[in-house]
């Protein structure tokens, strides 16, 4: 589903990813791990077209994201992201906002999306929010209505960029509870996160990144039990 080749991204001088190569299959769920200012957040942007390589090849499916022709909304519709603050517009119901980019981007017609979306409110356990508006949700529910929102658009692979770590320790529970379940039913998720259970009994594979680099990557019985590289030890003995 992902392909990453030798990837490179630098903001001016700062090169923040010096040469990332990961494979993503489908249905996997790929856990990233590391200190603040690895590069976790650029190197999921480069997977949806949020940020521009600045040399090597980023393959979702079978298109080249580097590629000039390539059809940016249509790439975004299949690679979802949901991210630590859950940017829901504020003057928009529930409802709207997750039929919002199925009837604008995908032309779907509103009575179509607001059937579709009605599993989602339930999938996320918000069916009797559709009306609400945003700021009279909590953290929590606002997070799932992100998620519910980003699998509106059907996509085929799902990012989450730290979803919990925003949040009231009390309300994560129900957002990771919420991913599980993705994960269960078979979607192929790309998760960058701080929450070590999740990565341990959820990840199919660890990926412990710093300073721009992969620098451990294995099943989460070896990071977590077993881990090789001295950094992935010093670091899992400060979150842990
Ligand atoms: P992480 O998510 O692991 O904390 P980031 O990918 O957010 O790391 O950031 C990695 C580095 O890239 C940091 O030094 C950060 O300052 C820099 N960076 C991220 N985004 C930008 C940007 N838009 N412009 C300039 N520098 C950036
Ligand atoms: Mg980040």
């Amino acid at each position: 589903m992902i392909t990453v080749k030798d990837l490179h991204k630098s903001f001016g001088k700062n090169e923040v990813l010096k040469g990332i190569d990961l494979e993503v299959k489908e249905q996997e769920v790929v856990c990233v791990i590391g200190p603040s200012g690895s590069g976790k957040s650029t190197l999921l942007r480069c997977l949806n077209l949020l940020e521009e390589v600045t040399a090597g090849d980023v393959f979702i499916e079978n298109d080249n994201l580097t590629d000039k022709k390539v059809n940016i909304n249509e790439i975004r519709s299949r690679v979802g992201m949901v991210f630590q603050h859950f940017n829901l517009f504020p003057h928009m119901t529930v409802l709207e906002n997750i039929t919002l980019g199925p009837i604008k981007i995908k032309g779907v017609k509103k009575d179509a999306a607001i059937k579709a979306a009605m599993p989602l409110l339930e999938k996320v356990g918000l069916e009797d929010k559709a009306e609400m508006y945003p700021e009279s949700l909590s953290g929590g529910q606002k997070q799932r209505v992100a998620i519910a929102r980003s699998l509106a658009m059907e996509p085929k692979i799902m990012l989450f960029d730290e979803p919990t770590s925003a949040l009231d320790p009390e309300l994560v529970g129900d957002v990771l509870a919420v991913m599980k379940n993705l994960a269960k039913e078979g979607m192929t998720m790309v998760v960058v996160t701080h929450e070590m259970g999740f990565a341990r009994e959820m990840g199919d594979r660890v990926i412990f990144m710093d300073e721009g680099i992969i620098m451990e990557e294995d099943t989460p019985d070896v990071i977590f039990g077993n881990p090789t590289n001295p950094r992935t030890k010093e670091f899992l003995s400060k979150v842990l």
